[in-house]
């Protein structure tokens, strides 16, 4: 048996179909797993799909493998990650390449990345997208750490990866260590908010128009064929077309409306408070979440707060739909605005370089925020890299300019009947609060100055002022 090219220890659903996509390409594949049980499962069932070396000990893994060394760890995250690689640090030698393909925290990968190039080896933090299948069939990949390590790595990774339309794979080097983890971090954050909107057209759809599931699996699969084409869309358009074995009723009629995570949503708006980052949508999105799970909160208000007594009623229900339609697209495009603005703000917070138009790239397939626009996207920063914000760029602009009656529209229409879209509604705020030419912050940087003497500019002379609110109520310059 020749030595193994790569080697993959931790074979749960993740690892064990990423070493298959890695044997089916053509490497030979050291396989390792704590319990050897999942090791040879793999092998039995799955043998004959290419080249694995079976390891029962992370010795014998290290041992399969072709000098310089590339292991990817495909553990739990968090402390088994942390004990796997303290394993292999001891096993591995300089110029080795340890690659975390889990869902870390990227500033966990930091405090990785330094402690290994202490050591002379390579840490790659990765991102995978795509789940259980992304992960057999090609996944978006997002891989940080040090460019150098990518000239060994990036070759098997991009085989590996799911192909764009064109045949670009849907990996490249992000930048250096935390970037593709950070990324992965943003990817999911959108993902987040793309949900939460679709949930929200979905209930003025359902709540609002009183239309049925199958009907607006129809609406949904319709619109999947035009600019918001996705597989988001794509799969919620199946979900509410399913009926349920047991009831007969529709699935999505049975299933309880409290939504779970994972915490990668809360890492991105934590993320985004930190760097100072508006990303209202994935922040609605989190937040939107967390209510539906407060059980006690909603039963106690359901008693006893009124609802909107304006009732819902539209005069062309064909116009409403396509209204929401408009709304979701441009409430979309806030979205990925905002998720892109939090990547070019870590990018230049901890100098990675990140290209953000390489990034809509790499998530045109394999991932599940992949879709039609991200095209669209990539253009708008190969146009103008140092573009303020993707809704200024002309294509989006426009499109989104063209929605922005209907928004008004949806976003009234489901406050005034009492339909929470709080997606829909802070995407919309956050527009107006974008191209306001004053905004309510100078009234608040008055009231800073007057009980924290926290001091302001003028619009008209430079400088900092100061008034003396406790005193004669004079100016002076701080
Ligand atoms: P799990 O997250 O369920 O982790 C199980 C694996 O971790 C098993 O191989 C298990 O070994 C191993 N493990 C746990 N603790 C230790 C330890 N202390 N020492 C050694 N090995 C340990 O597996 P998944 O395949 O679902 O995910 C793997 C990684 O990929 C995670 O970081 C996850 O967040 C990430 N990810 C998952 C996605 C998904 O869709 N599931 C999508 C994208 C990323 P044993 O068999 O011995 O228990």
């Amino acid at each position: 048996m020749p030595a193994a090219q790569i080697g993959v220890t931790g074979l749960a659903v993740m690892g064990r179909n990423l070493a298959r996509n890695f044997a089916r390409h053509g490497y030979t594949v050291a396989v390792h797993n704590r319990s050897v049980e999942r090791m040879h499962s793999l092998i039995a069932e799955h043998g004959d799909e290419g080249e694995f070396v079976a390891c029962e000990t992370l010795e014998d893994f290290v041992g399969a493998l072709a000098r310089p060394r590339t292991v990817v760890v495909m553990v739990k995250a968090g402390g088994p990650t942390d004990a796997v690689i303290d394993q292999l640090t001891e096993l591995l030698e300089p110029g080795d390449i340890v690659v975390d393909a889990g869902n870390a925290l990227y500033t966990d990968t930091m405090r990785r990345e330094k402690t290994l190039a202490a050591r002379g080896l390579h840490f790659v933090g990765s991102g995978v997208s795509g789940g259980e299948e992304g992960a057999l069939l090609g996944p978006s990949i997002m891989p940080g750490g040090p460019a150098e390590s990518y000239a060994t790595l990036g070759p098997m990774l991009e085989a590996i990866a799911a192909k764009a339309e064109d045949g670009t794979p849907c990996c490249t080097h992000v930048g250096p260590d935390g970037a593709g983890h950070f990324v992965k971090m943003v990817h999911n954050g959108i993902e987040y908010a793309d949900m939460q909107l679709i949930g929200e057209a979905y209930d003025l759809l359902r709540q609002g128009l009183g239309l049925t599931p199958a009907r607006i699996a129809d609406i949904f699969a319709e619109w999947n064929r035009g600019d918001l084409q996705s597989y988001l869309i794509e799969i919620t358009a199946e979900v509410l077309r399913q009926t349920d074995a047991r009831t007969g009723a529709a699935l999505v009629d049975v299933i309880k409306d409290q939504a779970g995570q994972k915490g990668t949503g809360r890492w991105t708006v934590k993320s985004a408070l930190d760097l100072g980052v508006p990303v209202t949508g994935i922040a609605e999105a989190t937040f939107a979440r967390a209510i539906s799970s407060q059980t006690a909160q909603r039963e106690a208000a359901r008693g006893v707060l009124p609802g909107a007594t304006v009732e819902f009623a539209v005069a062309d229900e064909a116009a409403f739909i396509e209204d929401v339609r408009l709304a979701l697209y441009a409430s979309k495009v806030v979205a990925y605005a905002q998720g892109f603005d939090q990547i070019r703000a870590a990018s230049d917070e901890f100098g990675w370089d990140i290209a953000l138009g390489d990034m809509a790239r790499i998530w045109r397939a394999g991932c599940i925020i992949r879709a039609r626009f991200l095209d669209r996207i990539t253009e708008a920063f190969t146009r103008d890299a140092g573009l303020p914000t993707l809704l200024v760029d002309l294509y989006f602009a426009a499109e989104v300019a063209g929605g922005v009656p209907a928004w008004r529209r949806v976003v009234s229409q489901a406050a005034l009947t009492g339909i929470p879209a709080p997606a829909f509604a802070s995407s919309l705020a956050y527009y107006d609060s974008l191209r306001a030419e004053r905004l309510p912050a100078a009234l608040i940087q008055g009231q800073r100055d007057f009980f924290g003497a926290h001091t302001y500019q003028r619009i008209d002379v430079e400088g900092t002022f100061h008034t003396e609110w406790s005193g004669d109520r004079t100016e002076v310059e701080a």
